[in-house]
């Protein structure tokens, strides 16, 4: 079968930058299973992704607008430094996880000065081309259960 809405998808990947450098891959771990359609993959890969069956290896490129989008300077912020009292001690270059308008996100320390932190909430890949290496070992149709809570059960998925 190909891939469709409701697919539970068996793949091994491997995620590169422009540079050819790997970024992210599955090699040496258990191959990535997803239920297709319900955004749990970026939208630009399930989009090329779909139609695919088990066996196809495909190069997929995906420019940052179809992945983590362009890098955006008001999503670099000064706060007070005194909204982090009594959390670890702050270092430059390191990540930490705030309350937004829009819930958890995780903003890098670009800066730390007397009183206040320059904190960059862009996402690490942003402004990033993908370059996806996939190799499909299985599609399988996904069980009325897994529909209904919008993830896979069984090996590789959840347990519970
Ligand atoms: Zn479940």
């Amino acid at each position: 079968m190909t891939i469709a809405k409701e697919s539970v998808v068996t793949m091994n990947y491997t995620l590169k930058n422009n540079e050819g450098e790997i970024i992210d891959t599955s090699e040496g771990r258990e191959p990535l299973v997803y239920l297709h359609g319900v955004g749990a993959l970026i939208q630009g890969l399930e989009n090329e992704l779909a139609g695919k069956s088990a066996g196809d290896k495909s190069q997929i490129v995906i420019t940052p607008e179809n992945a983590y989008g362009t890098r955006r300077d008001d999503l670099v912020r000064v706060v007070s430094k005194d909204g982090f009292q009594g959390e670890e001690e702050l270092t430059e270059g390191m990540r930490v996880q705030l309350d937004t308008e829009h819930g958890p996100a995780i903003a890098l320390v670009v800066k730390i000065d007397e009183a206040e932190v320059t904190l960059d909430l862009n996402h690490l890949l942003a402004d990033m081309t993908l370059h996806f290496d996939v190799d499909i070992t299985a599609v399988r149709a996904a069980t009325a259960e897994e529909i209904a809570h919008g993830h896979v059960h069984g090996e590789g998925g959840h347990h519970h």
